[in-house]
């Protein structure tokens, strides 16, 4: 009997956990990308592999999330993350006054914190802010964008997953009786038009979701939210440092090899293909991230870049759940043979992917349990490798 087709689109970390979950369960997989892997919000984030502490007093299920899958991409994808911890640092009265709620918060969710005393978090860290009131450790870490979404796509190319890069879909294909049977793209090297027909397709193209379902006159509610990030010249801290408060803009500060980025804020966009890096954005993380590490403002910028998250759900920019979801258009557009995911975090891939995986054996009607929780990534430098 011949393999099942799925036809991924967009090859950011959702589609390429994606592909990498399907092809272990068996599944003939062919990724559509329009730019190389990475070309959208994935190969543009801070690189935080968040262990649920940002959001464990107001969005409690994407912080069971984050600490899942922060300690399982430890095991199956150490070579991508530096586990080098986190810190939250209180640096005034609401600060501390947030600590109570941040403690019962990451209680309820199991991210393991320990409170450590000013004098100690500067023995730790002695280029955070000396004014600092208290701090709590936490197993956040950092992960190397490319080399996290390139160790899932070498997998799955192992596993038999075709990854057609600079190739663009256009439109979705239905037969006669509207179902999506395929998807036209054009082929950006060749300039040349063509078809991909399969059982099912995946649309993973995280912020661009809606430009996708459009295609067939289905929709999803992502929203589309662009934040900024400033990459300055030093390695000012070992840690994540994060600000001890509600989410905000630029209360994040993370070492990336040599260099310390900072992030984010978070507003909306109409133009999904031009997001400009707003001078004002810069300045402001320039200012926000000098009140956790004084340092970085003698420091010089290496980068400044923009990256749009695909938020879905209720609530507006930072009041948005970071949670995923996964929609079956057969049930919210009467559309067969297209499933979205979006939504969610770097750190929540493979949990997105299985969820998705999920479906689409469903929907096919084949069992075929998940395996990505158990099997070891290969390493980035494997997808550069002829089959
Ligand atoms: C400023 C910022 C900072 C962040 N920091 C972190 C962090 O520190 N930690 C963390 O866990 N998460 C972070 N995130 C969230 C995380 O980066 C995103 O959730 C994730 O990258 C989304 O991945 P994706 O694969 O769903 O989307 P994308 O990476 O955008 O992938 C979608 C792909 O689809 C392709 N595509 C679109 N249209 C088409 C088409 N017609 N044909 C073919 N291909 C197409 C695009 O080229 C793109 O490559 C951050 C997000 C932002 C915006």
């Amino acid at each position: 009997m011949s393999k099942p087709h799925a036809i991924i689109v967009g090859a950011g970390f959702t589609g390429v956990a994606t592909a990498h979950d399907l092809a272990l369960r068996g599944f003939d997989v062919t990724v559509i990308e329009r730019g190389d892997i990475c070309n959208g919000t994935s190969g543009r984030t801070h690189g935080l592999l968040h262990c649920g502490g940002r959001y464990a007093v107001k969005d409690q299920e994407s912080a069971i999330e984050c600490i899942d899958e922060n300690l399982l991409l430890r095991k199956i994808v150490p070579q991508a993350i530096e586990p080098n911890g986190g810190m939250f640092i209180a640096l005034n009265e609401s600060d501390l006054q947030y600590g109570e709620e941040f403690i019962a918060g990451c209680e309820a969710c199991h991210i393991p914190l320990e409170e450590i005393t000013a004098k100690k978090a500067l023995q730790l860290e002695p280029n955070i802010n000396p004014k600092l009131l208290t701090a709590f450790l936490v197993p956040d870490g950092t992960f190397d964008p490319l080399r996290l979404a390139l160790a899932f796509a070498a997998t799955a190319k192992q596993n038999g997953a075709t990854f057609r890069t600079y190739t663009e879909a256009k439109a979705l294909i239905q037969d006669g009786k509207g179902a999506i049977v395929g998807v036209s793209v054009l082929d950006r090297a060749s300039n040349k038009t063509m078809e991909i027909r399969g059982d099912i397709v995946v649309n993973a193209t995280g912020a661009w979701a809606g430009e996708i379902t459009e295609m067939a006159g289905a929709s999803v509610p992502v929203k589309p939210t662009p934040g900024v990030m400033v990459a300055y010249d030093q390695r000012f801290v070992q840690r994540a440092i994060n600000r001890l408060n509600h989410p905000g803009d630029g209360d994040i500060v993370l070492p990336q090899r040599r260099m310390a980025v900072v992030g984010t804020t978070s507003f909306e966009i109409s133009d999904l293909d031009y997001v400009p890096v707003f001078e004002n954005h810069v300045n402001l993380m320039l200012e926000r991230g000098a009140e956790l590490i004084p340092g970085i403002r003698n420091a010089r910028v290496r980068g400044k870049y923009m990256a749009t998250r695909p938020l879905i759900g209720g609530g507006m920019g930072r009041s948005s759940a970071r949670t995923f979801k996964c929609y079956d258009h057969k049930e919210t557009d009467n559309l067969d043979g297209l499933v979205t995911i979006t939504g969610g975090k770097a750190t929540t891939l493979r949990a997105m992917a299985e969820k998705t995986a999920d479906m689409v054996c469903e929907k096919i009607g084949i069992h075929a349990p998940c395996a990505t929780k158990d099997v070891l990534l290969l390493s980035y430098r494997q997808y550069y490798q002829p089959n």
